[in-house]
């Protein structure tokens, strides 16, 4: 039997399990915290007296879902048996400070009317963005999305061939906000757009319009809701790994990835009991006999898998010392009280969107006047609150660790958020709060070792960024593989769950 080893139980490192048990690889999953999942994980906050608000932790929105389907199909199972999501009809609420509220519906003919009422927008600019969207989408797709950008393959053939000949369309020379604003009368629909820019922690006034796909996957494709909550992802994807033998070791760190005669050929880890991995510690155990495995993927965050499992190989230095992706703030609030005008997904918009990215990506600083994302999953799944309770999680878009004093920019933009949400509610907030978790750079960085703490990796900021990211396979050692949101294709749970599907296409 040939064996393989997996770093770290992240959504892109189950999904490699699954596919390599499914080729009859016998798989076993090393994972240093006590949980699957990394940033796609749950938990729960209880109120003294016994009430319990259950959070996603990380994602909230869940697009592309055929992809977490296949994984089921592909182990030959009914993904409904396992795991059920519905389409939404209402992809978010926005609103603004002076009062301006605005839905983005799935059904496009009624948001295109929404832009027209509340902008006076005509609802073609809407349609033909939308339509550019989907075209960039056919076009990066093809190219970057389904296989390696590191094999002559992938560029010599027909898809290659469309793609080359759509690059002009693709918008790598221009900014996202550029297009934006040629493509939309008011600022802020421009505003709105540009956000998507932020769905890989990257900065609309840098980004190139090539970015414009994103909204192809929430609009045209549509944004779902896990009928379990996000963490059911993991969960249900868990369980299917688990019927085909894939075995977890959880509370189990590697330290090393040893390789001979240019190959990697075991790992060294170590167990313990605390939750978060003690990185000194001398390793308790080896795996078990070195030749015995014959792969192994790394779904640690690329620059970590180089620095600290493998600190004697070639450091592919452009690519590790690239810039990195902006982090999270999140707030988790037990709310005792509902709130009608809130729905699932919801946005508050900061008044200068040009100034939160320069604080942001220019300043390294936590903005002064932050845009919050308000997700509150009751709204679909009430057990999630005690009821006439919400869950509320919100999000800011902050700087990757630099070392700032993040102790006194968190308690900054508590205050701001406080203010912010109080004002568009007309509700005082801070009495409401009953249970409170803070999640930052900082933790993120400690619970899933991502450098910096950044959410998606290296940052899109660059018209190259697609080639700045590191392949899925090793150059230097034979049967090593990378996965997961700092690799190729990029982060979120749609790329994470690609990553895996190009690196063990390629074992
Ligand atoms: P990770 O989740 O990074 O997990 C890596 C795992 O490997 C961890 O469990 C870690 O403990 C383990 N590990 C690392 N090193 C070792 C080692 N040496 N030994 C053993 N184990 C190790 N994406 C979306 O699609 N939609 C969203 O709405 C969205 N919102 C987000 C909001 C937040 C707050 C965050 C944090 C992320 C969000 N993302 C979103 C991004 C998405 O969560 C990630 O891209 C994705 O979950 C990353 O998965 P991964 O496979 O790279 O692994």
């Amino acid at each position: 039997t040939r064996k393989a080893a997996v770093i770290g139980a992240g959504i892109a490192g189950i999904a490699s399990a699954i596919r390599l048990a499914v080729k009859g690889y016998v798989v076993d999953v090393f994972e240093a915290n006590a949980y699957a999942g990394g940033k796609l994980s749950g938990f729960e906050d209880v109120t003294p007296d016994g009430q319990s608000y259950r959070f996603d932790a990380g994602p909230s929105l869940f697009t592309m879902p055929h992809l977490v389907d296949e994984l089921f199909k592909l182990a030959g199972r009914n993904p409904a048996d396992y795991f059920e999501y519905t389409l939404l009809d209402e992809t978010c609420r926005y609103f603004w400070d002076d009062n301006t509220r605005l839905t983005a519906w799935a059904d496009l003919d009624r948001f295109g009317k929404e832009i027209e009422t509340v902008f006076g927008e005509p609802s073609i600019h809407l349609h033909q963005h939308l339509a550019d969207s989907a075209r960039k989408y056919a076009v990066t797709e093809k190219l970057f999305l389904h296989r390696s950008l590191h094999k002559l393959s992938t560029w010599f053939n027909r898809d290659a061939l469309t793609g080359y000949l759509n690059l002009p369309r693709l918008g790598v020379f221009g900014t996202m906000n550029g297009a934006n604003e040629r493509r939309f009368n008011n600022p802020r629909l421009v505003q709105l757009f540009n956000r998507y820019a932020t769905y890989n922690g990257s900065d609309p006034y840098q980004t190139p319009a090539t970015m414009n796909i994103i909204p192809h996957l929430e609009y045209n494709i549509g944004a779902f809701f896990p009928k379990g909550g996000m963490v059911s992802i993991t969960n249900s994807l868990l369980k299917l790994a688990e019927e085909l033998g894939v075995r977890f070791h959880y509370n189990t760190y590697v330290t090393e990835i040893v390789t001979k005669d240019m190959r990697a050929v075991a790992i060294k880890f170590t167990s313990q009991t605390g939750r978060l991995p003690r990185l000194n510690q001398e390793m308790a155990t080896t795996s078990s006999t070195e030749s015995e495995i014959s792969v192994v993927i790394s779904n640690m965050d690329i620059v970590s898998t180089f620095r600290k499992l493998l600190p004697n190989a070639r450091q592919p230095e452009r690519i590790l010392r690239q810039p990195k992706s902006s982090s999270g703030l999140i707030f988790y609030w037990g709310i005792k009280q509902q709130f009608a005008e809130l729905g699932l997904h919801n946005i508050i918009f900061s008044t200068d969107y040009r100034a939160e990215f320069n604080a942001l990506f220019g300043q390294n600083q936590v903005p002064d006047d932050p845009t919050i994302y308000l997700n509150c999953s009751a709204k679909l799944k009430p057990d999630d609150a005690p009821a006439g309770c919400e869950n509320w999680f919100i999000l800011l878009n902050v700087p990757n660790n630099t070392g700032q004093d993040w102790d006194a920019m968190i308690a900054r933009a508590r205050q701001r958020i406080l203010q912010k949400l109080s004002h568009t509610l007309g509700t005082e907030i801070s009495s409401l709060i009953e249970t409170e978790s803070i999640l930052d750079p900082r933790s993120i960085e400690a619970r899933t070792s991502s450098a910096q703490g950044a959410l998606y990796g290296n940052s899109s900021n660059n018209r190259f960024a697609a080639f700045l990211r590191h392949a899925n396979f090793s150059r230097q050692f034979k049967n090593l593989y990378f996965v997961g949101g700092s690799v190729h294709p990029g982060g979120g749970i749609p790329l994470c769950l690609l990553s895996a599907k190009i690196a063990t296409d390629l074992v």
